[in-house]
C-alpha cells in the first residue's frame, strides 16, 4: 500500500500502470532492472517514484537536451525542488554552483557527454547513487537504432560511481539489443521487466502508391479528412518544408515544419504551439518527437519512412497516448527504397573520408591533435557532426588518439584496417535492419501487428477490433467529419516579424 500512497502524494495518480509497480518494487530491494515498456507507458514514474524511497540522489541519463528538460520541469510542477539537469547548455557559473551543492539533488539528470567531465565524475563521487538510471538505453547497443558513442562509456562511469544499482530503460529494443544493453552495462544478477510494446489503440495502415504524386495526393486527403493532431514523417528537410505548403496551398492552414536545421527558438515554438493544440499538423524529420509528451496526437503518417523497424515503432508510438484509437500510416512508392537506401549510409563516414583522416595522422613533420584534427575535418572537410563523433569515438577506442595525441606507439595502418572492419560491419547491418522493415513493408499477406511483433520476439496476445491493412479496417472511424479548423497562426518568427515589419511599413506609408 506505501507504494500507491507515495504515487498518490507525489504524482497525483490513483494506481499504477503495467509493470510500473513490479519494477518499482524490485528497484527499492536494491535489484538491477532491464526494463522494456512500450512509449507512452509511464517510464519516469519507474525511477521518479523510488526516489522518494531510497536514501540517495537518482542519477538519470537522458540523451536529449529537450527530454531532460521536460522532466526537470514536470518534477519541478509536481513540487520537487530538488531536482537539476546537468547538461552542457548549463552556464559555467549554474553548473560550478550546482556541483557545489550536488548534496542537496534528489533527482539529476545528465547527459551521456557530461559525464566525461572529471570535474561532475568528482562532484558525483561525493554522494550516494542510489539508481543509476539510463533512459533510451537501446542507444548503448551498438545494434539499437540510435547508436551514440558517449552512450558507449557509460559502463565506466558506472564502475567510478561505486557501481551503484541500475535500471535500463527502452521502448524499443529487439532481443539481441536487450543482451547487448546487459552486457555493456555489465549489470549481474538484471531482473528483467519485458512487457508486450504493441499499442492496441493505434490501427496501422501501410499502403502502397503508384507514384510520388499519388502520395502528395494521398497524403492531403488524409490529413483533410483524419481527425488530428497528426505528424507527418519526412526523411529530409526539404521535404517537410515543401509538404508544409502544398497542404496550405490545399487549405490547410494550421501546419508548420520542424527540423534540426531551425533555430532553437523556432524549435520550441512549433513544439509548444503543437502541445497546445495551436498547430494541426507537425511535418518533421525524425527530429522531431522524442520528449514530445502529447496524449491526443490522433494520426502519424510516414511519407517516408525510417530505415528500422525500431524507429519506426517509436515513432507511431507518439500517436494515442491517451488510449483513444489512433492511426499510423506508411506511404510508400517503389522509388522510396532507393531513396531509403542511400539515407541509411548517410551518417556513417565513408571509406574517402577515413582515409583523408589517416592521411592527416599520418604526416610526418606535424601530427593534428584530435582537437585540430576536428577543426579540419569540420572546417575544411565539412563533415557532419554525427560523423566526427563516431570517427572520434573509433580513434580513441583503437587507442590511436590518446588524452587528445596521436600515439605514436601504435601502428596505425593496423588501427585503419581495425577501423575500417567496424565501419564495413555496421553499414551491414544497417542494410540488412533497412532490408528486414522493407520485407515487412511489403508483406502483405500477413497481420501487421502479428509481423512487427514477431521482430522483436513477442507474440500477439488478442488482436484489437482495429488492427491493420491485413486484419479489420475502417479508416472511416478516424475521420473528422469533415470539421478542420482553419485560423491562421503563426509558425514561425520570422514570419511573424516578417508580417509585423511588413505591417508597420504599412502604417507608415498610409
Ligand atoms: P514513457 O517514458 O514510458 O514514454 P512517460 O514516463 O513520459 O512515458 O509517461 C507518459 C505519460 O503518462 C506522462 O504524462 C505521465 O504523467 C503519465 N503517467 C505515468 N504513470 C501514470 C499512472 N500511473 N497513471 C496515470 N498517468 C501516468
Ligand atoms: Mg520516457
Amino acid at each position: 500500500m506505501r507504494l500507491e500512497k507515495i504515487l498518490l502524494e507525489k504524482f497525483h495518480f490513483s494506481s499504477f500502470r503495467k509493470g510500473q509497480k513490479e519494477i518499482i518494487q524490485d528497484l527499492v530491494k536494491g535489484k538491477n532492472v532491464m526494463a522494456m515498456l512500450p512509449t507512452g507507458a509511464g517510464k519516469s514514474v519507474c525511477y521518479q517514484l523510488p526516489g522518494y524511497i531510497l536514501e540517495g540522489t537518482v542519477l538519470i541519463v537522458s540523451p536529449l537536451l529537450s527530454l531532460m528538460e521536460d522532466q526537470v520541469q514536470q518534477l519541478k510542477s509536481r513540487g520537487e525542488k530538488n531536482v537539476i539537469g546537468l547538461n552542457s547548455f548549463l552556464s559555467y557559473q549554474k553548473r560550478k554552483s550546482a556541483l557545489r551543492s550536488i548534496h542537496r539533488y534528489r533527482f539529476i539528470y545528465v547527459s551521456p557527454e557530461i559525464l566525461q567531465s572529471d570535474e561532475v565524475i568528482h562532484a558525483l563521487q561525493k554522494i550516494k547513487i542510489s539508481l543509476f538510471v539510463i533512459d533510451e538505453a537501446h542507444c548503448i547497443s551498438q545494434w539499437g537504432h540510435e547508436f551514440r558513442t558517449d552512450y558507449l562509456k557509460l559502463d565506466d562511469v558506472k564502475n567510478k560511481l561505486g557501481n551503484p544499482p541500475c535500471l535500463a530503460l527502452t521502448a524499443t529494443a529487439t532481443e539481441m539489443v536487450i543482451k547487448d544493453i546487459i552486457h555493456q552495462l555489465d549489470l549481474s544478477d538484471v531482473v528483467k521487466h519485458i512487457y508486450s510494446i504493441d499499442r492496441p489503440n493505434i490501427a496501422i495502415n501501410v499502403k502502397k502508391v503508384e507514384s510520388l504524386d499519388e502520395k502528395i495526393k494521398g497524403t492531403i486527403e488524409f490529413v483533410k479528412s483524419l481527425q488530428g493532431p497528426g505528424i507527418i514523417y519526412f526523411s529530409s528537410r526539404m521535404w517537410t518544408e515543401k509538404m508544409t505548403l502544398i497542404l496550405r496551398e490545399n487549405g490547410i492552414n494550421r501546419v508548420a515544419f520542424y527540423h534540426g536545421g531551425l533555430e532553437n527558438d523556432d524549435r520550441l515554438l512549433i513544439q509548444q504551439q503543437f502541445i497546445q493544440d495551436q498547430l494541426d499538423v507537425i511535418c518533421c524529420t525524425n527530429a522531431f518527437g522524442m520528449g514530445v509528451d502529447k496524449a491526443n496526437v490522433r494520426y502519424i503518417i510516414h511519407f517516408h519512412y525510417p530505415s528500422q523497424i525500431e524507429s519506426y515503432l517509436q515513432e507511431i508510438g507518439r500517436a494515442g497516448r491517451d488510449g483513444n484509437p489512433s492511426i499510423a500510416i506508411l506511404l510508400y512508392c517503389n522509388e522510396d527504397h532507393d531513396l531509403a537506401k542511400s539515407i541509411v549510409l548517410h551518417d556513417l563516414p565513408n571509406y574517402e573520408e577515413w582515409a583523408l583522416v589517416f592521411t592527416l595522422i599520418s604526416n610526418p613533420i606535424q601530427k593534428p591533435s584530435l582537437h585540430e584534427l576536428e577543426l579540419m575535418m569540420y572546417e575544411r572537410h565539412g563533415i557532419s557532426e554525427i560523423k566526427w563523433r563516431f570517427m572520434k569515438y573509433q580513434l580513441e577506442h583503437e587507442k590511436v588518439y590518446v588524452n587528445g595525441s596521436v600515439n605514436l606507439h601504435i601502428g596505425v595502418e593496423d588501427a585503419k584496417i581495425k577501423i575500417l572492419n567496424i565501419v564495413h560491419e555496421r553499414a551491414r547491418l544497417k542494410q540488412r535492419d533497412l532490408a528486414g522493415f522493407k520485407r515487412w513493408i511489403e508483406d502483405v499477406d500477413r497481420c501487421r501487428r502479428e509481423t512487427l511483433l514477431w521482430r522483436f520476439d513477442q507474440m500477439l496476445e488478442n488482436r484489437p477490433e482495429c488492427c491493420c491493412d491485413y486484419c479489420n479496417f475502417d479508416i472511416q472511424k478516424y475521420g473528422n467529419d469533415g470539421k478542420i479548423s482553419n485560423t491562421y497562426i503563426f509558425t514561425d518568427w520570422e514570419e511573424e516579424l516578417k508580417l509585423i515589419l511588413k505591417q508597420s511599413g504599412e502604417g507608415q506609408n498610409g
